[in-house]
């Protein structure tokens, strides 16, 4: 593939004045408790409070509002059956623009009824025979659409990266940050972020235990491809790093942690009791890493990017209660 330009902090501040209109600036949230047990301070930027409730609105509609008016007039397509589904097809709503979404047909009934719901098309495909990545590119190409990939765009890497902007403005620099990762649009536009507001801040990518492709990219120093991971964290289970994203995460993350699905409910439990707040277990991602590396930032302070919460509520139920199913 080949690369387009990759963006800089100078495209952060443009993404952000592009979604700003459009965005919740989401909250900072702190917790003493947790403080005071850990020895640190953390910062949680809450995604899980964004429109559509998760971090990627910010990529989609940052993406969506640059098309020119041959693309809006022929619209967008997605494959996702997740965040970015939903993301996608609110931004296109917002701007006016056609969205066909490519989701398996035994995707979750409330995905299904959301992205539905912001008017988009959805065209339903069998995800044991049939691959999506094709069908986009065969919708794209038969009706002129564009695609909009999950991570892998240099536009949603930087209105992701507009998240962790707004962290840094609110708290002024920090020691370190802890990132949810997947295909690492967030990682990245994190890192664009912190480069250019806090230098001296250590940035990590966390991702699940079960899925290290991250890591082991890192340490291999070229993306590495594995199977789809058995895990909780739904938002998380990508195969690889995105191209685009790979050469931005590996000259400047500290470096990608890991977090298994149980360390991750503990966290889920740690939001509802102690913060009232419901993060799906992808969001958990950044705490869970947080907490592994307290040690190493005693008295200093932490932020953390809270990235997601779709749960479905009885899931989440399960999980609280202790069914790890
Ligand atoms: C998509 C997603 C992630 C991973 O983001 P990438 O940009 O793919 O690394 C993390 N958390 C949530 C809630 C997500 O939806």
């Amino acid at each position: 593939m080949e690369l387009e330009q990759l963006p800089t902090y100078d495209d952060v501040i443009r993404a952000h004045e592009r979604i700003t209109p459009h965005a919740h600036r989401t909250p900072v949230m702190t917790s003493r408790l947790t403080d005071a047990e850990l020895g640190l301070s953390l910062y949680f930027k809450c995604e899980n409070l964004q429109r559509m409730g998760a971090f990627k609105f910010r990529g989609a509609f940052n993406a969506l509002s640059q098309f020119d008016a041959e693309q809006r007039r022929a619209g967008v397509v997605a494959y996702s059956s997740g965040n970015h589904a939903q993301a996608v097809a609110l931004s296109a709503a917002l701007l006016g623009i056609p969205a066909s979404i490519v989701m398996p047909h035994d995707a979750p009934a409330a995905k299904l009824a959301a992205t539905k719901g912001y008017g988009a098309d959805v065209v339903s495909y069998d995800r044991w025979s049939e691959d999506r990545e094709e069908i986009g590119r065969a919708l794209a190409k038969e009706r002129g659409l564009t695609l909009i990939p999950p991570y892998d765009h240099p536009h949603v890497m930087a209105g992701q990266g507009t998240a962790a902007k707004e962290l840094f403005e609110e708290t002024g620099p920090l020691d370190a940050l802890f990132v949810p990762l997947g295909g690492g649009g967030l990682l990245s536009g994190s890192l664009l972020s912190a480069g250019a507001l806090a230098p001296e801040c250590e940035v990590y990518g966390v991702e699940p235990e079960a899925g290290d492709d991250g890591r082991q990219s890192l340490r291999a120093g070229e993306i590495v491809h594995i199977d789809t991971p058995d895990t909780l964290a739904d938002g998380a289970q990508t195969q690889h790093l995105g191209a685009h994203p790979f050469p931005v995460i590996r000259d400047h993350v500290t470096d990608i942690v890991t977090a298994t699905d149980a360390q991750l409910v503990d966290c889920m439990r740690l939001f509802a009791s102690r913060m009232k707040t419901v993060v799906e277990p992808t969001g958990c991602l950044g705490l869970a890493g947080a907490r592994d590396l307290a040690e190493r930032y005693r008295g200093k302070r932490v932020g953390v990017i809270i990235s997601g919460g779709n749960v479905d509520l009885g899931r989440y139920a399960r999980l609280l209660a202790g069914d790890l199913g």
